[in-house]
């Protein structure tokens, strides 16, 4: 093996190159820091990737960003890209249910309503529903505050019923966690929305005080995976108007335009940027840690960890055994389904920005599908008149039939697949049926004018109950080795307003 870095006492390493790993080695080199970033894939991001379908230059995964916070928005003013920043065209979402589509609600925090009797909820609900989730008001605030974790739908159930858990919550949360509410520990995926009934009395109160921004934290959906439903509260500079969909912003051109800002002020730094480099093994040293990846050795007395949280863990825990009962599981595998299309027909944006499918629907495969073309006026303009960009996903929590991570890339050579093998035809096959019943116009393989299906395995984290307490536990470990730093989704909670907002706390903490 042969050592590829000086061990001096300013040199840095991190593991991982998604956002959370690159934005640490920017506030590293910022330090003063002599830095090198170790990534296995080919490309940088992460899953702020991007692909090329039919000519556009597409994000291949995350899409926009929340703007419930600033940190975005300050990282994109940061590295330039303030002038790019843009509201979704302001449509709305909808939800797919069994007897059919529903403008969304401005549902608040994670589908949970603010006020079971707005009119939007009503119509969701029906009246037995919007009955139910009022009992919410009269309830001890003891109700679904006392265990020590819990689970979301535990929570909603316990308090609003059985309507809004299936109607309103199930879809969201499976758009933007592809889990199962039953399965996601609530404190992970809404903090402070049990301290919150508390504090407001009932869940509805806690939802409505979140979205006047008087929660101190709020993790609210991302706006991944499409339609994704919010409406909290915009803090961004392109705060648009609070339509369900809308407190997420996006940039011009996609947000992987984040990461070629981010990677060119890295060079510009001095950052050594390695692709195609596997970290296999890390071990203490006297003087800090020694990372193997092949052939090559990395000597540094700071250590970053910019993994999904099973990687994370399983290549820290020889060096540090104390991380090892912390290693959570596997998270969902997702197929993203990317259809250009020539259809005029889809100009009048029949399901606004997209449509969310509440589990429980028959005949949809997908769990959400993204009218990328509708919801982004600068990317409408690129594609040109009657072209239109769909994204459908697929894959909830448990369902294994999504593949291994794969970047977007043309390589199948099938025809009309950009980089789909032979396995997604009849995924494309599955995504026409669901883009024409949820659209409600007709989209047929003569209508695609390109396709792409990019897999996520694992990518998103997966939070199950009780993780809250697994993110502090392996916090403290960290701690406690002085020179040891994790970030990430796993940790930080899912979404690029919390990756970012919390590696920038995690690396001030550890600089200072
Ligand atoms: C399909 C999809 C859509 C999403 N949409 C949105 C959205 O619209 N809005 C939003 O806010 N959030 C969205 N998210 C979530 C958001 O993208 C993530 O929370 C965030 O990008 C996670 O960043 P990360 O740095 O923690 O991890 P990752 O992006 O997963 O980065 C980890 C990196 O580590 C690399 N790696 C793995 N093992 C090794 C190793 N041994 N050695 C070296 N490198 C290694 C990987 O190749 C990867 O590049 C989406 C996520 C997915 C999967």
């Amino acid at each position: 093996m042969s050592a590829a870095t000086p061990a001096s006492a300013e040199a840095a390493v991190v593991v991982g190159g998604g956002i959370s790993g690159l934005l640490a080695a920017l506030e590293l080199a910022k330090a003063g820091r002599d830095v090198t970033v170790l990534e296995a894939g080919d490309s940088w991001g992460g899953c702020v990737g991007s692909h090329m379908v039919g000519g556009l230059t597409l994000d291949s995964g995350a899409e926009s960003f929340a703007t419930r916070s600033s940190a975005v928005a300050d990282l994109a003013a940061e590295l330039g890209l303030a002038g790019n920043i843009v509201a979704p065209h302001p449509g709305g979402a909808w939800v797919q249910l069994p007897e059919g589509a529903r403008e969304l609600p401005k549902t608040g925090v994670l589908g949970i309503p603010a006020n079971p009797w707005d009119p939007e909820v009503r119509r969701t609900l029906g009246l037995a529903g919007s009955l139910r989730a009022s009992l919410d008001r009269l309830l001890p605030a003891s109700a679904g505050t006392r265990a020590a974790v819990t689970s979301v739908s535990d929570l909603v159930r316990a308090r609003m019923g059985r309507r809004v858990l299936e109607r309103l919550v199930a879809p969201v949360v499976g758009g933007v966690h592809s889990a199962d509410p039953a399965l996601l520990d609530v404190d992970m995926v809404a903090p402070g929305l049990r301290a919150g009934i508390r504090t407001h009395g009932s869940l509805a109160a806690a939802v409505a005080a979140q979205r006047r921004g008087s929660a101190s934290r709020q993790d609210d959906v991302t706006g991944q995976d499409n339609a994704a439903a919010t409406s909290q509260p915009a803090a961004a500079p392109a705060a648009p108007p609070a339509k369900a969909g809308s407190a997420v912003a996006g940039l011009r051109g996609g947000m992987h335009t984040l990461i070629t800002a981010l990677v060119a002020e890295l060079r510009r730094c001095g950052v050594r940027l390695l692709s195609s480099t596997r970290a296999d093994v890390v071990a203490r040293t006297a003087n800090g840690w020694r990372v193997s990846a092949g052939e090559r050795t990395y000597d540094a007395s700071l250590l970053v960890v910019a993994l999904d949280g099973p990687s994370a863990v399983g290549l820290v825990q020889e060096a540090v055994p104390d991380l090892a009962a912390h290693r959570p599981g596997a998270g969902p595998d997702v197929k993203l389904v990317t259809l250009v299309v020539d259809l005029p027909e889809l100009d009048r944006r029949p399901r606004g920005t997209g449509i969310l499918v509440a589990p429980q629907t028959p005949g949809i495969q997908a769990k959400a599908l993204t009218h990328a073309t509708a919801k982004w006026d600068w990317l409408a303009a690129a594609a040109g008149p009657g072209t239109h960009v769909v994204r459908l996903s697929y894959g909830r929590g448990g369902d294994t039939r999504a593949g291994k991570p794969r970047a977007g890339g043309a390589d199948s050579g099938l025809p009309g697949g950009t980089g789909a093998d032979a396995g997604d035809q009849g995924l494309l096959d599955a995504a026409l049926r669901d883009a024409s019943a949820l659209l409600t116009v007709p989209v047929t393989s003569n209508d695609v004018l390109d396709w792409d299906v990019v897999s996520w395995g694992g990518a998103l984290p997966f939070a199950a109950v009780g993780h809250r307490q697994r993110v502090a536990d392996v916090r403290r470990v960290c701690a406690a080795e002085g020179n040891l730093v994790m970030v990430g989704g796993w940790l930080a909670g899912n979404g690029l307003a919390a990756v970012v907002a919390d590696t920038k706390r995690q690396l001030a903490d550890l600089i200072r």
